[in-house]
């Protein structure tokens, strides 16, 4: 078996981890490019979703570097996301490529067929302690990726030398693609901790603009499908906290865990939203509230062009905006989507966010003066 896995922003660390440690053997999906988006586009229907263009495309390079075993999730609906994995074996099987596509199924709602495909990956062999030992491990790396990109957003409005931030967060994560045991792990923690600190900073995170990322899984975290619209608000001097967390997502989604983040965005959403729209509908809106409770200065909502749980929780954050006086800039993004466009408009969004805290300061500034 030589398998592959679509990308999911460092999902691929997690799983360069896991997967050989059960005894699979693994070919990295090369990295995502416009040509992996040109493959997926040409091959899929022209209204499928677009991670499952892109997520096609990831496969198509696969296999041509020699990948016979394709692993995909399942979902369940409303949305679409349930037929993802049976529409790109069908697509495959018509080009000709003999694969095995294995679905690992929404084990809530079918912890038979999630089962099965763990034992099909494993092949049965492998000892039930080795397989929690490769989890666990890979757990903690795929937990300490999503930590470090936070820091990486959080501090890059902040630090004297952007390169230097990068160079860190680069570094760790090319290290932690060697990680073979917690001690090494925890190491690695220390040390980017310690690199992190070092950085000088040229101001605080008072300061500065907040603005808080919502939206779709795939999209709001794969920064080479969303122009890296993260790493454009950080140099625009913006503090950017991004809701959408794949280790959270994981979480829901396991029988035996729960997310506390995601019971409490979707507490939050519900006078606004009670039934579950599919995919990320309920927690866009959910954590658009939290993000104007923390005071945050403004949120980018960003999803996959046709997403319908998106279009659902679009029509309610115009409500919430007005609700809360929360400006959010919705970005659909799709194989059409153009850099010089999105740039253009995340510009104008944080001049008008900026506008905005000035005009407040300055009218608490009239206050304090009327009353003294
Ligand atoms: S969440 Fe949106 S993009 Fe994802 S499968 Fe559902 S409809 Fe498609």
């Amino acid at each position: 078996m030589r398998a592959t896995f679509p990308h999911l922003l460092h999902l691929d660390v997690a799983l360069g981890i896991l997967y050989p440690t059960l005894g699979i053997e693994i070919v990295p999906p090369p990295p995502l490019t416009r040509k992996t988006i040109e493959i997926g586009v040409k091959l899929a229907p022209q209204n499928a979703c677009f991670p499952l263009k892109v997520t096609l495309g990831n496969f198509v390079e696969s296999i041509e570097k020699g990948a016979d075993t394709l692993f995909m999730a399942g979902g369940v609906g409303p949305c679409r996301f349930g037929y993802y994995g049976q529409i790109q074996r069908l697509i495959l099987e018509d080009l000709g490529y003999k694969v095995q596509f294995i679905l690992l199924d929404h084990p809530r709602y079918g912890i038979r067929s999630f089962v099965q495909a763990l034992r099909t990956m494993t092949g049965g062999k492998i000892s039930p302690a080795r397989i929690v030992r490769a989890t666990a491990l890979a757990w903690k790396v795929l937990r300490f990726t999503e930590t470090i990109e936070a820091k990486r957003r959080a501090l890059r409005c902040l630090v004297e030398r952007k390169d230097a931030l990068d160079r860190v967060v680069e570094g760790t994560l090319t290290r932690l693609r060697w990680v073979e045991s917690v001690t090494a792990l925890e190491e690695i923690i220390r040390s980017t901790e310690e690199a992190l600190r070092a950085l000088p900073l040229v101001r605080e995170e008072g300061e500065v603009l907040k603005v808080g990322i919502v939206g779709e899984v795939y999209v709001a975290q794969e920064k080479r499908i969303n122009f890296d619209v993260e790493r454009l608000l950080g140099d625009l001097g913006v503090y950017v906290h991004n809701s959408v967390s794949t280790v959270e997502y994981i979480l829901h989604t396991l029988p035996f865990t729960r997310s506390r983040e995601k019971e409490e965005t979707w507490r939050l959403a519900r006078p606004y939203l009670q039934r579950f729209v599919g995919g990320e509908g309920i927690d866009s809106v959910g954590s658009a509230i939290r993000y104007a409770q923390w005071g945050f200065d403004g949120v980018v909502h960003l999803y996959p062009f046709t997403c319908m749980p998106e279009i659902v929780a679009k029509g309610i954050l115009t409500q919430v905006s007005k609700d809360y006086d929360l400006p959010i800039l919705h970005l659909a993004i799709d194989e059409h989507a153009g850099e010089a466009g999105l740039i253009t408009r995340v510009e104008a969004f944080v001049d008008v966010l900026e506008r905005r805290k000035k005009t407040r300061r300055k009218s608490e500034v009239g206050r304090a003066w009327t009353y003294s």
